[in-house]
């Protein structure tokens, strides 16, 4: 076994330094690392927290603030926003006129069929 000093050695991102411990080194070694670390515990620990928070979000559609568009409902006549650029060529409703549009006309809901016996 070989005899391991602690080391000090500088981090290249904030330059300052920072022991790389006997014990840091046989685990380094153990592990077949060749190289020493390059950064100090504490931007070693920085870069994997952004690592990781970067891997979450680009990992997913991007949920940010879309582009809208004013427009007035054609129902209500409310100043509303729309994630599209109207035309013209089609009604505008607001949320709430859109949410009930959707739920009329549904196949989910069938007006007066059942009450009828024949
Ligand atoms: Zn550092
Ligand atoms: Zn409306």
């Amino acid at each position: 076994m070989i005899d391991m000093e602690d080391k000090t050695l500088i981090c290249r991102d904030c330059g300052r330094e920072f022991t790389f411990s006997a014990s840091e080194q046989q685990f380094y070694a153990e592990k077949g690392f060749t190289n020493e670390p390059g950064r100090c515990p504490e931007c070693r620990a920085a870069h994997k927290a952004q690592r990781v928070a970067s891997g979450r979000t680009s990992g997913g559609y991007s949920t940010g603030p879309r582009e809208m568009f004013p427009a007035v409902c054609a129902q209500c006549g409310k100043q509303t926003q729309v994630p599209f650029e109207p035309h013209g060529d089609r009604p505008v409703y607001c949320s709430d006129c859109f949410a009930q549009q959707r739920g009329t006309g549904g196949s989910s809901r069938r007006s007066g069929g059942r009450n009828r016996s024949w």
